[in-house]
């Protein structure tokens, strides 16, 4: 299927590896020009690289954390015209309900509610002022069924799920879409350390706690950022224009919901 978007700029931010990355190649590979963003800049190059190489694709990289106003700015300034976006940075670190400060939720919202709608609120009135544009944000499945242990994680996501239920709606007559992507348990560095801090906290091998979330997925598995890239890549396609504020979640089943 042509998704039809070959010439069109995406900004994909926290993409050196991972899903981001994901995200990154399958629009590349549908002939997206790039800008890409990551704190780590020899990983990032590296990622660019590649992804040039493999696509023929112009690729930008804009090494910052995107969590801060400077890095936003830094990766914006980098932005002539912009698309696509699709938001995403780290996820926020385990523990328990008592544990967090009000410096530690406001540091979790930063990360993952207001990056991304600073993000959305800097490149929304472009693409509404050329009648198109898509925007993608990686959230969790923890937004459908929260995961006790990232309960920073399941505050901040929800009131990013909020905005863009709104938001998606009062834009989507201009001919910008905007979903939401919510990853299950994806084969990436960050279930490679929760899967450590699984083996840890219960006295197992890696590989057995790596096991035994696996088997709590009816697909036997963990998902790819290759799978999840084109997932994301259909929502940034011509074809999704009718897909309005959806949160499409990708884990193999492993939450038993019948909606
Ligand atoms: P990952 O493999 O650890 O990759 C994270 C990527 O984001 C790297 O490129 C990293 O590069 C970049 N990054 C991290 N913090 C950043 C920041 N502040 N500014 C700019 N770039 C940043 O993570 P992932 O598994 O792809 O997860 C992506 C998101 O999905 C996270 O929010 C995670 O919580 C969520 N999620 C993942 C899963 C899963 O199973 N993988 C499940 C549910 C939700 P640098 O370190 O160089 O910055």
């Amino acid at each position: 299927m042509d998704l039809g978007i070959s010439g069109k700029c995406a900004l994909v931010c926290a993409a050196s590896r991972g899903l981001g990355r994901g995200c990154a190649e399958a629009l590349a590979a549908e002939g997206v020009d790039l800008v890409i963003n990551a704190r780590g800049a020899e990983a990032l190059e590296a990622t660019a690289e590649a992804i040039r190489a493999a696509h023929g694709v112009q690729v930008r990289t804009v090494a910052a954390d995107i969590t801060t106003e400077d890095g936003r700015a830094a990766v914006l300034a980098a932005c002539a015209q912009i698309d696509i976006l699709v938001t995403n940075a780290g996820g926020p670190p385990p523990g328990l309900w008592s544990d967090w400060e009000r410096a530690d939720f406001i540091a979790a919202l930063d990360a993952n509610m207001l990056t991304p709608i600073a993000l959305m609120k800097a490149l929304l009135p472009g693409m509404i002022a050329r009648g198109w544009g898509r925007v993608v944000n990686i959230t969790s499945g923890s937004v459908k069924a929260p995961i006790p242990q990232l309960g920073l994680s399941n505050s901040a996501r929800a009131g990013l799920t909020g905005y863009v239920a709104g938001t998606a709606r009062q834009v989507a007559g201009k001919g910008v879409i905007i979903n939401n992507l919510l990853p299950g348990i994806h084969d990436t560095d960050r279930a490679a350390s929760l899967d450590a801090a699984k083996a840890k906290a219960e006295g197992v091998s890696v590989p057995e706690a790596r096991a035994g979330r696996e088997a709590s997925i009816p697909a036997g598995r963990y998902g790819t950022a290759a799978e999840f890239g084109a997932a994301c890549a259909f929502l940034c396609s011509q074809h999704a224009g009718f897909i309005v504020g959806q949160n499409l979640l990708l884990d193999g089943g492993a939450i038993n919901a019948t909606l």
